[in-house]
């Protein structure tokens, strides 16, 4: 790290994704008129509300984005925190556009923010203030089934997606897929199989599909698979529980390490994630969990030494004062925008391989995508084709059978004979997603003697095709 790095001035959310989105433009060589034009946010609304709580009125503010509309509809979460601001939508707005792109989901970008803590409410006027949010988001058609349509992000959960499906379905009665306007809602509700668990599920997919080329885990100094890596996990919520759970459970990594709000845990030789999870459900944090060493300092873990630091918590994580001595070789980023445009340079001249957020974070809005299309398809997947799956299956077993003389063993047969169902269709849909735009990025990455890191090779990917949908539509 120079000492002009380590010295930047802080730079603000968006500021930091429009010098990373600079990098890849000048690349491209984008013309600067069509560059600006992608990465201004199209349209912004600020809303003030009051809402009576326990007889108290109460005031909030909230924002929604758009970023793009080379696609509709937009695509993008609600986040619930007492640290939102306009600036913090704006990025996340912009992620979203370029995360679609990469990734081949055919929506634009927005996300949305209302500035609350929602651990200070109970359900009751946690619903009162979403629907009054909803309504004034459905007003001026900031929600809306064709134009732009929410999902969950940090701080709301499927709950909060069906209370404002519900709303928007009682002001809009005459849409006939009102239920597609918003994402993330429970099963009951329209939601789809699999989309709680796809943001943590697309992180292992992205991190496994790095893991099988060998010529790219090389650069990072390691060697072989996932088995036995040794992970940090920052934030344990929706994504970071998902994915260090699965990378752990599955793909044989440890979780040696598990940041969260008050504090960290370190076990060298791997925390059970789930057991941490249920701990931090029950207690309302992670300090105090058995077995494990607990640091005070929990962000002193995001410079201890393991293969793979996984940011799932806030943006802004890792930068100029910390890169420095950030010692896993990935860092695998997993919220948005954990890493800072300086840090970003200061890990790359360390020769630490960043896997970047709007790739690696994709596989919820995958998902919603998936979710959108069954529900304005009204029909859920494999519905019509699964007994006829089942049926060829099962002629196929019969066929063996007959031609061999020998019995197909059971669980063979059995797997055979299996139609595919909405879980099924999901989890490939995603995988085969993760798969092949990582497998764009890193053609970029390696082809283009320009382009230095997957970030960079990410932005090229997603600019090339939203610069090539404006210039179709000759604007
Ligand atoms: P969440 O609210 O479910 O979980 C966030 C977790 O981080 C919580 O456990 C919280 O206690 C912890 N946390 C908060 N501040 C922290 C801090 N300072 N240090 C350590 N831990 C802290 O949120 P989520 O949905 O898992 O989202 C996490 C990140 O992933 C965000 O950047 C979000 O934008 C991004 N993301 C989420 C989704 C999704 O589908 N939920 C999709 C794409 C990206």
């Amino acid at each position: 790290m120079t000492k002009k790095q380590a010295h930047q001035p802080q730079r603000s959310f968006t500021e930091n994704v429009d010098r990373m989105f600079d990098r890849a433009a000048s690349i491209l060589d984008l013309d600067p008129g069509m560059a600006e034009m992608i990465r201004q946010c199209n349209a912004i609304y600020q809303v003030r509300f009051s809402v009576k709580l326990k007889g108290n009125l109460r005031s909030f503010v909230g924002w929604r984005a758009l970023h793009s509309e080379h696609r509709l509809p937009a695509k993008g979460g609600i986040r619930y925190s007492d640290a939102a601001n306009l600036d913090e939508v704006e990025a996340l707005a912009a992620l979203m556009s370029y995360k679609c792109a990469v990734v081949d989901v055919p929506f634009g970008g927005s996300k949305g923010a209302l500035c609350i803590d929602p651990r200070h409410y109970d359900a009751e006027d946690l619903e009162k203030i979403t629907r009054r949010f909803a309504r004034e988001l459905i007003k001026k058609s900031f929600i809306n089934t064709s134009t732009n349509v929410p999902g969950p992000d940090m701080g709301t959960t499927a709950r909060e997606m069906a209370w404002i499906s519900d709303t928007y379905r009682t002001l809009c009665p005459e849409d006939i897929n009102a239920i597609a306007c918003v994402t993330g809602k429970p099963e009951t509700q329209g939601g789809i199989r699999g989309r709680v668990e796809a943001t943590g599920r697309g992180v292992q997919y992205g991190i496994r599909e790095f893991f099988r080329n060998p010529e790219d885990v090389s650069k990072t100094g390691l060697s072989g698979g996932l088995d036995g890596k040794r992970i940090i996990v920052q934030g344990l919520g929706n994504v970071g529980y998902h994915a260090g759970k699965y990378l752990s459970e599955e793909d044989g990594a440890h979780v040696i390490g598990v940041i969260e709000r008050d504090g960290a845990l370190l076990d060298e030789k791997g925390l059970n994630v789930e057991e941490v999870y249920q701990w931090k459900v029950e207690q309302g944090g992670i300090k105090g969990f058995p077995n494990a060493r607990f640091v005070e300092d929990g962000n002193s873990l995001l410079e201890h030494e393991c293969d793979i630091l996984i940011p799932a918590a806030l943006e802004g994580q890792i930068h100029g004062d910390n890169a420095g001595r950030v010692q896993a070789k990935i860092v695998a980023e997993a919220a948005n925008g954990p890493v800072t445009f300086n840090a970003d340079a200061i890990l790359r001249e360390r020769g630490i391989i960043v896997i970047p957020d709007f790739y690696l974070n994709a596989g919820g809005v995958t998902v919603s995508y998936f979710e959108w299309i069954k529900n304005i398809s009204h029909i859920r997947f494999g519905r019509l084709e699964r007994r006829l799956d089942e049926m060829r299956g099962a002629r196929i077993v019969e066929v063996l059978e007959h031609m061999t003389g020998r019995q197909v063993p059971g669980e063979m047969a059995k797997k055979l004979a299996q139609g595919a169902d909405e879980l099924d269709l999901v989890r490939s849909g995603l995988e085969d997603t993760m798969r092949l735009a990582y497998q764009a990025i890193r053609e970029t990455w390696l082809e283009d003697g320009r382009v230095e890191d997957l970030r960079t090779a990410a932005f090229v990917v997603a600019l090339r095709k939203i610069a090539r949908s404006y210039e179709q539509v000759g604007l």
